[in-house]
């Protein structure tokens, strides 16, 4: 039966494909398609894994048997038995040979996949000791892929998201292939990360705001996503016919053929609309009146600086190098590997400038993906951004080292985050000079950045002179921004629909910073979500704006709005938008 699920709308387009559940836990799991002569192998691999786990526990009954009846718990014997059971079960099995068979699964997706399914079983169950024996499932589940882990892996990732299976014959003609899409009850921005060369062609989760760093990142993948879908993990079982509308934040499930037929046309429109803006990639961003605007890319990885220049960016706005940090238990990495890692960005924009912002973790970017936001009282207004870099200076100035040596391969600004205080400004400054004291000290060569802050605190933004005189250039971080001037988490689909960037008050502080960094001529730029909404370009450039940086997939429909504009018509307006109580109501006006 055909329902549909309401969630906030985070990455245009439509997907249409076949639901894979990913338990939060397991998302670290790899996912990828094997060849059809891997088949064997793999089922080989599952087996080796299981058979591992059924001698572990043959031993442990052993053991057990030799220490004798008095000193063991006769729940320890029942569990082992439980668990040996769960092992041989036919279901457990057979499922997973179906997935690698059918589908292609790599071993432990397949294993997990099969998991998932049987829960849910258990979670139907009346009989709670039955229903409690789940937890039993994911413990030899666990085990086998620890088991696994031991093994040799023989990863291939596939190019491409799709694969041919006979139901997709039936349901979409024989020449297609289905697209698989991801529903999780939460994806952490770095679990987000291992998906972007991925298999999946489109992202659905409970949890999540339209700003949170996991929407981001699903958005520079430039797939259609929906977050904040509450239970859509729940009511979507593995394998139903789901279709993404990226655009309006619905997911339907078990589509009708007259739906599925109708999302097809959508799907095909969008894909036309796409080759459409293609046409603007070689055009200069010039406006009707003359002025030259300045389109960015955001980017995670220095990898992402060829989706970049391909789009025509031309720079890089923001490159959020705390994805460098992220998902690796700890251990950060260090001066070497993060040079290398600037310095490939560098020179993959070939000269153009790299604005390369200084760790911001924290938040709903916790360095490691077992630590939960809700370990800390308030991850928002607690240790993030600079204020973790500067809690830790020998891991703060080894970035710094890092970004000044990338410098010598071509333009580079360092960005720093969330300040709020003058006296993090001062310390951040006394770093850069203690970084490159340290660096002429061991004879080693870097180069000259300017130096920029984010503006994205409330305080930052009412204290502008004081960081105008410390800094080169500014760029505003709507996203913060906006949540920290209207007290709305970014990460929380419960207030989103609060989380307003036409507030009159965020517009009086973003006009505030673009008019004072312009007239003390100083560079100013927006890096938030705000700056790739294509429907804010107008507004943004009437209130003076001159550079935007965004996800590479936005710049031909940011560039479409700036082709078409006039700013000296747009900035009387864009002055009757700020004073006005609902700014929104004036948005059609223009
Ligand atoms: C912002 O806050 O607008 C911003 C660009 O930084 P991030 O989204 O990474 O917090
Ligand atoms: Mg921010």
């Amino acid at each position: 039966m055909t329902f549909s699920i309401h969630g906030l709308a985070v990455a245009r387009g439509i997907a249409i494909g076949r639901a894979v559940l990913v338990a939060s836990s397991r998302v670290d799991v790899a996912h990828y398609f094997i060849d059809a002569q891997q088949i064997q192998q793999e089922i080989e691999r599952i087996k080796r894994g299981r058979d591992a786990v059924v001698d572990e526990i043959h031993r442990l009954q052993d053991n057990i048997r030799l220490m004798g009846p008095k000193d063991t718990p006769q729940e320890l014997k029942a569990l082992l038995d439980v668990h040996l059971m769960l092992l041989q079960d036919e279901e457990l099995i057979g499922g997973v040979k179906f997935w690698i068979t059918d589908r292609l699964y790599n071993a432990e997706w397949a294993l997990t996949t099969q998991l998932e399914i049987i829960g849910r079983q258990f979670d139907e169950m009346e009989d709670e000791y039955l229903r409690e024996r789940k937890g039993d499932l994911e413990q030899i589940a666990e085990r086998i892929l620890r088991a696994m882990r031991g093994q040799a892996d023989p990863q291939i990732p596939l190019p491409k998201s799709t694969r041919k299976s006979p139901q997709a014959e039936l349901l979409l003609g024989d020449t297609v292939d289905v697209p698989l899409v991801l529903v999780a009850h939460e994806l952490s921005p770095s679990d987000m990360l291992q998906f972007k060369q991925g298999v999946f062609a489109g992202f659905v989760t409970d949890v999540g705001g339209k700003t949170s760093h996991t929407a981001i990142v699903a958005r520079s993948m430039d797939i259609p996503a929906v977050v904040g879908a509450r239970t859509a993990s729940q009511l979507v079982r593995q394998d139903d016919w789901v279709i993404i509308d990226g655009d309006a934040g619905v997911v339907i499930v078990d589509p009708s053929p007259i739906i599925l037929a109708e999302y097809g046309f959508k799907q095909r429109q969008g894909e036309l609309e796409r080759t459409r803006l293609m046409r603007l990639l070689n055009t200069p961003a010039i406006t009707l009146d003359g002025q030259k605007i300045e389109l960015l890319a955001n980017i995670e990885m220095p990898e992402d600086a060829e989706a970049a220049l391909k789009a025509g960016a031309l720079g890089v706005g923001l490159f959020r190098s705390e994805f460098l940090f992220m998902g690796r238990q700890g251990k950060l990495p260090d001066e070497e590997e993060q040079y290398r890692a600037y310095r490939r960005a560098v020179e993959g924009m070939q000269g153009l400038p790299v604005t390369i912002r200084t760790v911001d973790v924290g938040a709903d970017k916790p360095v490691n993906s077992s630590q939960k936001e809700d370990d800390y009282l308030n991850p928002a207004l607690g240790l993030r951004a600079i204020r973790w870099s500067l809690a830790d200076p020998p891991m703060f100035v080894t970035q710094l080292r890092a970004i000044l040596r990338a410098a010598v391969h071509g333009p580079v600004r360092l960005l720093v985050p969330m300040l709020a205080h003058l006296s993090e400004i001062k310390q951040t400054l006394a770093l850069v000079e203690q970084a490159r004291a340290e660096l002429l000290r061991d004879g080693l060569h870097f180069g000259h950045v300017e130096l920029g802050a984010m503006i994205e605190i409330p305080a930052a933004a009412l204290m502008l002179k004081t960081f105008l005189k410390h800094f080169d250039f500014l760029s505003i971080g709507t996203n913060d921004l906006i949540q920290y001037t209207l007290a709305i988490d970014r990460a929380d689909e419960s207030v989103a629909h609060l989380y307003d960037p036409l507030h009159p008050a965020v517009l009086q502080l973003v006009a505030a910073t673009i008019a004072e960094a312009r007239s003390q001529g100083k560079g100013v730029s927006v890096c938030g979500e705000m700056a790739g909404d294509a429907q804010m370009t107008r507004l943004l450039l009437g209130l003076g704006l001159r550079s935007f940086s965004m996800h590479p997939a936005q710049i031909l429909a940011v560039k479409q709005e700036v082709l078409r504009a006039d700013t000296a018509k747009l900035a009387s307006w864009a002055q009757d938008v700020l004073v006005h109580d609902e700014p929104a109501s004036l948005m059609a006006s223009r």
